[in-house]
């Protein structure tokens, strides 16, 4: 057993499936528990279930804690470690603390099988837990429970409990689904002559209707948030804050100052809501802080791809001058890709249709649209080509004559035969990013539109 002090934390997902939000989470709480503690991250693969696991749901797995920063001082599969847990269950065998049972068959009946029960002392076990505090469990009405299926197929709390021991955890960090597995491991614990771990319960978290998380509610897999584009720096920073406040009280918080400030008591002692939009608000909130270059390459890489599988002409001077506007309008990249699925910005490369009784906007009427319309068309026949660029200017040129008017009964007209959309960004920027050539083109198509 454990001779130095060292802790050394677990984290055992079952490679059962996809790495999903309450997986990475478990990792989250250990990882930041061990390197607050200097300690160890022991992964271990708990790939048993010969029926559900598979090397591509542990890859999976392995992938996504990277994805997120996290990394593991050892790795173990349980499928690998058989011949341990047997010698352990012969030896508990040999020293009577359990013994075989031939019994009917549940697989089979009528058939005799061969189970391998613990003699249960049938005791109070008590054991303190660092969040929750004391938790006892009459363990008498457990009897003499089955611990292996046969002589060499010892069963998940048997491998559990030897692995634990044999890899010298000190601290079992799990979710509070754990709890009731935790006097049945204790038990064979005690049998086997172990020292017992420091136990942690946390709660597991909630989707927005308070019920238990569930695909619904997000609890799918990392690599789905990570293919729609969210930073892993965000992701990290939103679900480690979930059911814990750092001593600082701050929201947003580095992987570094997590771990100095961790402290596994300050986990909150009642389920904690995940929450997409929330999880968005953090996924905005590291995005902004992308130096603008960067931004700007990934931004113009997702537009180029987006625009050119919708038939667009790609026009790298025109996305360059739409990356500070979506930088204000996105929280996460498949924001981006969804304005541009959409349609929502195809105006900006190519011309477009209208809807004739949209023109005038809802209080003008066609006839004065077309007049002002004929009157903007003259004012930016004014505006020199190599001005054109300057939002201002486009601006200054027609605001004028949009105040008298009335701002409405002009600019509605003006932004709508610019984008054939009846929301976008204002007009001017919209000039200002498609040319005077476009807009006079666009503008007097709107016109005849509206005098046929
Ligand atoms: N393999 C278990 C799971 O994925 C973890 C068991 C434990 O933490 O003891 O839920």
């Amino acid at each position: 057993m454990g001779t130095s002090n060292k802790v050394r934390v677990r984290f055992p997902p079952s490679p059962t499936g996809f790495c999903h939000v309450g997986t990475a989470r478990m990792a989250i709480i250990n990882f930041l528990f061990a390197k607050k503690n200097n300690g160890a991250v022991i992964f271990r693969s708990e790939d048993t279930d010969k029926e559900r696991s598979t090397a591509e749901f542990e890859t999976d797995i392995i992938d996504s804690l990277h994805w997120l920063g996290l990394e593991w001082d050892e790795f173990y599969r349980q499928s690998e470690r058989t011949d341990i847990y047997r010698q352990s269950l012969a030896s508990l065998i040999a020293s009577d603390k359990a013994y075989v049972s031939e019994e009917e068959s549940k697989k089979e009946p009528g058939t005799k099988a061969r189970v391998v029960r613990l003699r249960n002392p049938g005791t109070k076990v008590t054991f303190s837990d660092l969040i929750r505090g004391d938790i006892t469990f009459d363990t008498a009405e457990l009897g003499d429970f089955v611990v292996a299926r046969s002589e060499t197929d010892p069963l998940y709390h048997f491998a559990v409990v030897v692995d634990d021991a044999q890899l010298n955890i000190t601290h079992v960090i799990r979710g509070d689904d754990h709890i009731s597995n935790t006097p049945r491991q204790i038990l064979i614990q005690e049998a086997l002559g172990f020292e017992r771990p420091l136990y942690a319960h946390y709660p597991l978290l909630l989707g927005t209707d308070k019920s238990k998380l569930s695909k619904r509610t997000g609890d799918t897999a990392i690599r789905d948030y990570r293919e729609n584009g969210y930073l892993a720096d965000a992701f990290l920073n939103y679900i480690a804050i979930l059911g814990w406040t750092p001593k600082s009280q701050r929201e947003l918080i580095s992987l570094e100052e997590m771990i100095d400030e961790f402290d596994i008591g300050d986990l909150h002692k009642s389920g904690a809501v995940f929450d997409i939009e929330k999880l968005r608000w953090f996924n905005r909130q590291y995005l902004l802080k992308i130096p603008h270059q960067e931004f700007a390459v990934s931004a113009l890489g997702i537009m180029e791809e987006a625009f050119s599988k919708r038939g667009l002409k790609w026009n790298s001077d025109i996305a360059a001058k739409l990356v500070d506007m979506l930088w204000e309008r996105i929280s996460v990249w498949s924001d981006l890709r969804q304005l541009i699925d959409e349609g929502e910005l195809d105006y900006f490369f190519s011309d477009p249709t209208y809807d004739k009784g949209l023109i005038p906007g809802k209080k003008g009427n066609a006839e004065s649209a077309a007049v002002h319309l004929g009157a903007l068309q003259k004012l930016i026949a004014d505006v020199p080509e190599s001005e054109f660029s300057k939002t201002d200017t486009i601006k200054q040129t027609v605001w004028a004559y949009a105040e008298k008017e009335g701002t409405g009964a002009v600019l509605w007209p003006f932004r709508y035969s610019l984008t054939g959309k009846e929301r976008s960004p204002d007009p001017f920027f919209v000039a200002s990013v498609i040319g005077k050539q476009s807009v006079a083109r666009r503008v007097s198509t709107a016109i005849s539109a509206l005098t046929v």
